[in-house]
């Protein structure tokens, strides 16, 4: 194809990665200069509540990181990524015309809003007389092709995965040998966005759990693939083991696409064979994934909206005091707190413990699911539009494939199973870290004299559990059964 001298301009969205990366590919490969952009927008009519909300503090820290690490990837080859703010459609079509540009190209991103802005974008471009290219996107499959006999999306997840274990997800592209670089016009400076916190300079933990961005993404597959992998159907559930692949962030921004998960995934068992059962729970949950994001492309207000409507008459309570305890992981039981502070103090949680907190709230504190997910949604490194509301809507019973109503997780028996000898408590719950075993999911059954060989005060230095688990158990259950009925 012979190389046009216009410049190709390629829009960089949540899929921050020079590998498998379709739009990039597609311009590296007609030779011509290439323009790269990312675009912070937070300002096209499109994005307007409810479908749409503004990233949360953890995700905002990523989202700077993974930009630094794509601006070092893109120098290496000599390409500068261009970055600017407001609405995308005006800013890209703007840049377009300034330069003269050849093709805009951009990989889809299958959500409501994100399409309006992309339609917008085609229209602007037109409209001026200049192609665009817009290539399969972030997910294994478009929801288009994944619909039953009514043309609506699968709302059961097994059926939904077997559709999509069916369409064998195309080979990931390599990353382009070369990017012939263009003129670049004047952008924002990144640090000018403001994205990372000052202060309070409260990202410290962040910066200690994580190293966002490709080349750490691809590294983290590996190391998983090359061994931490084996037992993930068993270990997946232990929140005091290392036994998850700790990509979610990572998938969030694209800094890799879930088909190169996948093929990794699948060449890790075909090379051995006893790593089989891993491998496939392994692909189950990143079809979680693509069920939450399937599920979001129906339902845009996902965050907002009771997918069963009984659950509109849901009675709620409100008691900011508990909520405010649940949150600063001040509740009393020992699992639920040292998830909640483990989500401060890193960005993210085990997803075992996810379901108890989450179960905590809905059942034992009778407090709104869109409580919990908002909070989850400001503090989770790996905070997704899909992820975050269909799995808060799953534990809350009024989801798509829900845990039944009456499934109420008993905290300290779920700490007891999946955390056995409490070096996930202690970890997260250094007041506890001298209680014995048997008491570290129940410290309010030790006696005086226990409680303070192990330096604990109950009330002073841990908190007494701030309900009573069989009572906040049989006022849940009432509660769903008068909202059933
Ligand atoms: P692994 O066990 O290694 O799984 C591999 C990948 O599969 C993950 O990276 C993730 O992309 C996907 N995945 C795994 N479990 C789920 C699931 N239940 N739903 C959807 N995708 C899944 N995940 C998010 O990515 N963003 C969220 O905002 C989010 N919010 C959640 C809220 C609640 C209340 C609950 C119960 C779960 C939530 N999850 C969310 C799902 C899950 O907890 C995380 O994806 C998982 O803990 C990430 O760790 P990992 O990458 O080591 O997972």
């Amino acid at each position: 194809m012979a190389a046009s001298s216009r410049p190709c301009i390629v829009w960089f969205r949540d899929d921050l990665r020079l590998s498998d990366h379709p739009a990039l590919h597609f311009v590296a490969t007609r030779g011509a200069p290439i323009v790269c952009v990312y675009v912070l927008d937070e300002e096209s009519d499109a994005l307007h509540a409810p479908a749409w909300r503004p990233l949360g503090g953890a995700a905002r820290w990523w989202l700077a990181r993974s930009l630094r690490a794509l601006q070092s990837e893109l120098a290496k080859r000599g390409v500068t990524l261009l970055l600017r703010k407001g609405p995308a459609a005006k800013a890209i079509s703007r840049l377009a015309e300034d330069i003269g540009a050849d093709t805009v190209a951009w990989n889809d991103i299958a959500m409501a809003p994100h399409r309006r802005i992309s339609d917008d974008l085609v229209a602007a471009l037109d409209h001026l007389g200049i192609p665009s290219r817009i290539f399969p996107g972030d997910l294994l499959v478009a929801p288009e092709q994944v619909r039953n006999k009514d043309g609506r999306g699968l709302r059961v997840f097994t059926p939904f995965w077997k559709r999509v274990l069916a369409t064998k997800p195309d080979k990931p592209l390599p990353a382009p040998d070369t990017l012939p670089a263009s003129e670049v016009p004047d952008g924002d400076r990144l640090d000018d966005w403001l994205l990372e916190p000052t202060h309070p300079d409260w990202a410290g933990g962040l910066r200690g759990n994580w190293t966002p961005g490709e080349v750490s993404a691809q590294a983290t597959l590996a190391d998983f693939l090359d061994g931490r992998i084996q037992g993930y159907a068993d270990k997946r559930d232990r929140p005091d083991t290392d036994g998850t692949s700790r990509l979610s962030p990572h998938l969030r921004f694209g800094e890799i696409s879930p088909r190169q998960v996948w093929h990794a995934a699948r060449f890790a068992a075909d090379n051995n064979p006893a790593l089989a059962g891993d491998v496939e729970k392994f692909l189950s949950e990143l079809g979680w994934r693509e069920f939450c994001r399937h599920l979001l492309y129906d339902v845009p207000d996902l965050a907002t909206r009771n997918l069963q409507p009984a659950f509109d008459a849901f009675p709620w309570r409100s008691d900011e005091e508990s909520l405010r305890a649940w949150q600063l992981g001040q509740t009393g039981y020992p699992i639920v707190d040292a998830g909640m502070r483990q989500l401060w103090h890193t960005g993210t949680m085990h997803n075992r413990v996810r379901m108890v907190v989450a179960s905590f709230l809905v059942k034992h504190l009778l407090l709104d699911w869109r409580e919990g997910e908002a909070w989850f949604w400001d503090t989770l490194v790996d905070a997704d539009a899909g992820s975050n509301p269909a799995n808060w809507q799953w534990v809350a019973g009024s989801g798509a494939d829900a845990a039944p109503y009456f499934r109420i997780f008993n905290p300290i028996l779920q700490g007891e199973k999946f955390d056995p000898d409490g070096s996930y408590v202690r970890r997260w719950v250094p007041e506890l870290v001298h209680l014995p075993a048997k008491f570290i999911h129940k410290p309010w059954t030790a006696t005086p004299v226990e409680l303070a060989s192990a330096g604990v005060r109950l009330d002073q230095t841990y908190p007494a559990p701030i309900v009573d688990h069989g009572q906040a158990r049989k006022r849940a259950l009432a509660a769903y059964a008068r909202t059933r009925a």
